[in-house]
């Protein structure tokens, strides 16, 4: 993140009191003495060192410097644009921010009690309160959710898959539903961000796997034996070093194969390190069946694509409901297909919603979809009675 260096001399001031933040500083050698000036008399606050940051504060609050830096010894100093810092604090969760806040707030009240006056944060009344109630909101919320799961108050909705060309349902996905006491169901869309965004996902994740392996067998037995559940896993449960062992117990126990079994993930497990890709790679020699979703909706890299161990790709619903209307809809859809056959991945297409956009995918030679064409996500009893209707 330091783009260029400071040498700096023994008594030589880094900035001073009252001045407007323009970048931070990472101490690579030397030591930093940092002070405020009371009654014409410096007050010493601490000494920094080799790894320590100092002049960080402003940027983060956007006010001006709460107390003077001065070198001890001759050293050198990394440089910090304040673009570089602000966009990683502007990116961190709201409660992230919240606490961080809370932090210099305390730091700069030492600051100014050392200085003999009162603290001024340099945000207006309201930027502060919107920030506060965002993340009151967040916290709030992960409560609700951790209290909804301790009560069982989350269950899979399932998706039918159907192969294009015979029609017949092959698999189905399971996407996560929150059903309030009075009845009422919470959409993903309302928490889910909330869940990856903290540890919740891993206890969500695992209800999610454990209710939809659960299901599968009976499930089998109604659409024959290698009808497939398609699970999401959030970002960061591949993280986990548990996660293979708690999927194979859990496989287990049920009497699936994890053949029937696959797991949707996005571009973003490229982001989670080394662990999340050894956990992939574990996954696919048991035989489970990896489903890359929302791919060419992120930043796509191609590399990244090749390098994982995918065994299907799904073509998102951006692309799906465009593909008659929008001419570069289709040429991605078109790639997709080339990218995918050279991939030797198994195609799925989701969000069909019309006749037109069915018969266009299956001349494309899309394999697999699913859409409100079809069936809506639906609890399991419905889609059992589907079964048995399509059977009559
Ligand atoms: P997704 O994985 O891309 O799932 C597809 C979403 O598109 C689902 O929304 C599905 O109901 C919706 N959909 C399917 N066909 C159609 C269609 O024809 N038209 C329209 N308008 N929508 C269609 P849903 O269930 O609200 O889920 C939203 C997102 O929440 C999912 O997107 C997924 O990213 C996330 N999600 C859902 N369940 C889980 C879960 O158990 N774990 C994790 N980590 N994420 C989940
Ligand atoms: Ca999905
Ligand atoms: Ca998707």
């Amino acid at each position: 993140m330091p783009s260029s260096s400071l040498q700096v001399r023994a008594g030589q001031l880094i900035f001073a009191d009252g001045d407007a933040g323009e970048c931070a500083y990472l101490v690579e050698s030397g030591r930093i003495l940092v002070f405020v000036v009371k009654d014409g008399v410096e007050v010493p606050l601490k000494v920094l060192g080799e790894g320590e940051v100092i002049g960080e504060m402003s940027l983060i609050d956007n006010s001006p410097r709460s107390a003077s830096c001065r070198a001890l010894d001759d050293g050198s100093l990394l440089v910090v644009g304040k673009d570089q810092l602000l966009d990683r604090v502007r990116g961190a969760d709201p409660v992230v921010r919240l606490l961080m806040r809370a932090l210099l707030e305390r730091l700069r009240s030492q600051n100014d009690s050392a200085r003999g006056h009162g603290f001024d944060s340099g945000k207006t009344e309201t930027e502060a309160m919107d920030d506060k109630r965002e993340a009151l909101r967040r916290i709030d919320l992960e409560n609700s959710i951790a209290g909804g799961l301790q009560k069982d108050q989350f269950l899979p909705f399932y998706q039918p898959i159907n192969d294009l060309k015979s029609g017949r349902i092959v698999g189905c996905e399971a996407l996560i539903r929150w059903l309030q006491p009075d009845g009422r169901l919470i959409s993903p869309a309302v928490f889910m961000d909330v869940i990856e965004s903290s540890s919740l996902v891993h206890q969500a994740g695992r209800m999610m796997i454990e209710k939809s392996l659960r299901d599968l067998g009976p499930l089998q037995q109604r659409f024959g034996a290698d009808f497939f559940v398609s699970i999401n896993v959030g970002s960061g449960q591949f993280g986990d070093p548990n996660f293979l062992d708690h999927l194979e117990k859990t496989r287990e126990s049920f009497g699936v194969d994890a053949e029937c079994v696959k797991l949707e993930l996005t571009e973003r497990v490229m982001m989670e390190g080394p662990q999340a890709m050894s956990t992939l790679e574990n996954c696919r020699a048991k035989g489970y069946r990896l489903a890359i979703d929302d791919f060419g909706t992120g930043f796509s890299n191609l590399q990244y694509l090749a390098s994982m161990p995918l065994s299907d790709l799904k073509i998102d619903r951006s692309f799906v409901m465009k593909i008659l209307s929008h001419e570069r809809s289709l040429s991605i859809v078109k790639s997709l297909i080339h990218l995918a056959r050279s991939l030797k991945l198994s195609l799925i297409a989701e969000g069909i919603e019309t006749a037109d956009e069915l018969a266009l995918l299956r001349k494309l030679g899309v394999e697999m979809g699913q859409g409100y064409l079809f069936a809506k996500p639906m609890p399991l009893d419905q889609l059992m009675q589907l079964a048995a209707q399509k059977a009559a």
